[in-house]
């Protein structure tokens, strides 16, 4: 073996397969049963509708060197990804565009007219110099908005004040002066044709790379652990930082996601395939209906039932999947400490979105994965 990859996400699998191309034998082990992290999808076994395991996976990207990547594993279908909320029973579109707020203030305001509206009711706080979340929000579509549209969405969401929460979460969000309701502002977008693990399954196809699951990396009893592995072998290391090091520089905060799925005895539950609820009080966040990320697949979907996916979020344990990394100023302190720590251990490569803490999306995961390779592996 010349290299081992701990966790076959998206980040693992683009050094795995890089790699192999170049006569590298590679072992990845994952802790799960199955490859490919978080973009991990399955049929549901009643309806045959794919369902995205680990929540709503949108594939996008502006960068052409990774959208070229991507596309030696798979096509990519022409969906674009398109979001509404449910405020006070009442639905409204996403990201906050000319659309929302003529709907919010009930009038017919043009972009101008919306944008001096906007300026008047965002004057407490300056884009530019926004120091968390909730001046960023306020700076970018005012208070009213803010607090319709993400105030009690995003405590749901990290359970966190807003103002310990970095301004770049609301920043991923566009906000627009038309009538543009697409979600993401990328050049490329959509969904693998034939789905998540067609693709992933495609990365790992190699007879230089070993796949090994359910193999957890801490658990001594199996022979390529922590132990046996580090200062004899090259290591990418894609689990959580601060569990490498058994959390020496205090633990970091994650959220974690619970996901209540369900067949329902109807064609069509919602008319779209993600509707996120802004309001306290309903406990989930979003509710996911996968049978609409796929329309060209009608033929095959049964006519008479659709399966949705309720999504709760909630600190993580010590035992729960990590999912995001929530970067409270005490947390961006802690993970100086264990990029100092990560510089110390010999050929350990910490990477992806559980090794470096950032909040990676897939193109971000491959992008940096690509860079690994080139830069520091290869
Ligand atoms: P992961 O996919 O998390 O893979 C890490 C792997 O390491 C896991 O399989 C884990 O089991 C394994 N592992 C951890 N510890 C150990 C251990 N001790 N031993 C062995 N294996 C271990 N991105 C988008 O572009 N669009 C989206 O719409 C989108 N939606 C998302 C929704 C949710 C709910 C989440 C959580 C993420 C979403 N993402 C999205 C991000 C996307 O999942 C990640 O960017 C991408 O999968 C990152 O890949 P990764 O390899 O870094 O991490
Ligand atoms: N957000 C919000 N209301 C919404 C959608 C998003 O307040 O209806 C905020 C929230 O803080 C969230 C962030 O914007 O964490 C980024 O949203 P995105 O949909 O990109 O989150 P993800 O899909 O990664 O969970």
């Amino acid at each position: 073996m010349d290299l081992l990859i701990v966790g076959s996400g998206f980040f693992g699998l683009t050094i795995a397969e890089r790699a192999a191309a170049s006569g590298r034998r590679v072992t990845v082990i994952d802790r799960r049963h199955h490859i490919g992290g978080n973009a991990y999808s399955e049929d549901e076994p009643e309806t045959g509708i794919e369902v995205h395991r680990y929540g709503a996976h949108l594939f996008h990207t502006s960068n052409p060197t990774v959208w070229e990547y991507v596309n030696r594993f798979t096509t990519f279908t022409d969906y674009v990804h398109r979001v509404y909320t449910n405020h006070k029973g009442v639905v409204f579109p996403l990201p906050i565009n000319l659309g929302t707020i003529n709907q919010f203030f009930a009038a017919a305001y043009s972009p101008d007219e919306a944008r001096s509206v906007i300026h008047e009711l965002a004057g407490e706080f300056d884009a530019k110099d926004a120091r968390n979340l909730e001046e960023k929000g306020i700076a970018l579509i005012g208070r009213p908005l803010y607090e319709a549209f993400i105030r009690d969405y995003t405590a749901k969401q990290w359970q966190t004040d807003p103002r310990n929460l970095p301004a770049e979460v609301i920043s991923r969000l566009p906000v627009r002066y038309t009538y543009d309701n697409r979600y993401f502002n990328d050049t490329w977008e959509g969904l693998p044709t034939d789905g998540y693990t067609a693709w992933i399954e495609r990365m790992a196809d190699h007879p230089l790379i070993d796949v090994k699951l359910s193999t957890d990396f801490f658990d001594d009893t199996q022979p390529l652990n922590k132990a046996a592995t580090v200062g004899r072998v090259p290591i990418v290391y894609t689990g959580p930082i601060d569990r490498y090091f058994d959390d020496a520089a205090g633990a970091l905060s994650w959220r974690t996601l619970d996901f209540e799925q369900e067949v329902m005895p109807v064609g069509d539950f919602q008319g779209t395939p993600v509707m996120n609820y802004a309001d306290a009080d309903v406990p989930f966040t979003r509710i996911h209906e996968f049978k609409h990320f796929h329309p060209e697949r009608a033929d095959r979907h049964p006519a008479d039932k659709t399966v949705i996916m309720r999504e709760f979020s909630r600190f993580a344990n010590r035992d729960d999947e990590p999912y995001y990394p929530v970067n409270t100023p005490d947390d961006r302190a802690g993970l100086l400490a264990y990029r100092e720590l990560a510089r110390g251990e010999k050929d350990v490569f910490f990477g992806g979105r559980l090794g470096t803490y950032q909040y990676l999306d897939m193109h971000m995961a491959i992008g940096s994965a690509l860079s690994m390779w080139n830069n520091q592996l290869a």
